[in-house]
């Protein structure tokens, strides 16, 4: 049997182009004693994963070259020789850019696919839908009747937060490239507004979505869309820094109004969401039970077939995505 695998393939200058990454084959090696063969149905495309392209000091080891790229996945048991696991069960875990995956089972946890479709698993139910609860709900802190703002409105993380924040009572805001994307995130997904931030209009527009001004701000993008943000804070508010997406490519994202930190008393605090997997149990659990009721919805980008991933991740970056960005294997 052959493993198709996509490496890195060399460092990134600037923006991600195709040639960064290659595509080799190789044999599927036999499970061993205490292991299992598992085949990749699903893989996650993630900001983050531009971060790890880089040999640089950050919270993560980086990717090292000529080896699979990182990602999360939903996978099948295909052979176990490990008693935890039997052909069959469906797995989330970290087997990257592959088709097949020889482990041990450390880090693998076993998701049902009778209430929630597996590719939820890698979304709303999943790291991006954990990464909006813990930001939210541990930084954030909203009261209800506060105004929310979130970045990426329209992606994986951004689309949970403003749906988390209706069901707190808020005022959820978002803010995303382009009207299709608005569209979506104050019709089907329910928030209060979306400003589009490459319209002339955005600055002005925004100020109108939050004419009681920012009590929560959950930020993934940084600059300019930040700043419009800090420009309106009420006094003690909170700011979830998640993720500088305007930044990853090198860009200087400078901020302009750094004031607003001091004249409103606000808290600025980042966090990295694997670093809390002691809260992972519980923020998994609500976020599955308001997907299977349809209290949050999402959206997906599905590419299909292994070799399509290096694409569809530059295009993820590019904003092409709308919703949470996923590969399709089988
Ligand atoms: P998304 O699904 O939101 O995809 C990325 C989106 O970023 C694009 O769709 C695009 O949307 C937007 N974007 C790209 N470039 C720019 C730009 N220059 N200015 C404004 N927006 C831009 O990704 P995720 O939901 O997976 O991730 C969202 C954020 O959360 C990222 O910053 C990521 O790094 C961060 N993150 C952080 C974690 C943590 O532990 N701290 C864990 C997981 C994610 P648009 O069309 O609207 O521009």
């Amino acid at each position: 049997m052959k493993n198709q695998q996509i490496l890195l393939a060399r460092r990134p200058h600037g923006a991600v182009v195709e040639d960064d990454f290659r595509m080799v084959e190789s044999e599927v090696p036999p499970a061993g004693e205490g292991q299992l063969l598992t085949r990749v149905r699903w893989l996650s495309l993630d900001p983050y994963m531009r971060g790890r392209m880089d040999d640089a000091k950050s919270y993560a080891r980086p990717q090292p070259l000529d080896e699979v790229m990182i990602g999360g996945t939903v996978a099948e048991v295909v052979e176990s020789k490990n008693p935890r696991f039997k052909p069959g069960d469906f797995v989330v875990g970290m087997a990257g850019w592959q088709q097949y995956q020889v482990t041990d089972g450390a880090g693998l946890r076993k998701v049902d696919a009778s209430l929630i479709p597996l590719s939820a698993y890698l979304g709303p139910v999943g790291m991006p839908g954990v990464t909006a609860w813990y930001g939210l709900t541990q930084i954030g802190k909203p009261k209800q009747g506060e105004t929310l703002v979130v970045s990426a409105a329209a992606g994986a993380v951004g689309s949970v937060v403003g749906q988390l924040a209706k069901l707190l009572g808020c005022r959820a805001v978002g803010v995303a490239g382009g009207k299709a994307k608005c569209d979506l995130v104050t019709g089907e997904l329910g928030f209060d507004a979306c400003v589009d931030y490459k319209a002339e209009s955005f600055r002005a527009d925004f100020k109108a979505a939050v004419p009681k001004g920012i009590d929560v701000v959950f930020e993934n993008v940084g600059g300019a869309v930040l700043d419009a943000s800090l420009a309106r804070m009420n006094a003690f508010g909170r700011i979830a820094l998640c993720g500088l997406v305007a930044g990853y490519t090198g860009q200087p994202i400078p901020i302009q109004n750094s004031r607003s930190l001091l004249v409103n008393r606000l808290l600025l605090q980042g966090f990295i969401v694997a670093e809390h997997m002691e809260l992972w149990p519980q923020a998994l659990a609500e976020l599955g039970q308001h997907v299977a009721a349809k209290r949050i919805r999402y959206r997906e980008t599905i590419a299909e077939g292994l070799a399509s991933a290096p694409r569809a991740f530059i295009g993820m970056l590019e904003g092409k995505n709308v919703g949470k960005q996923l590969v399709k294997l089988v």
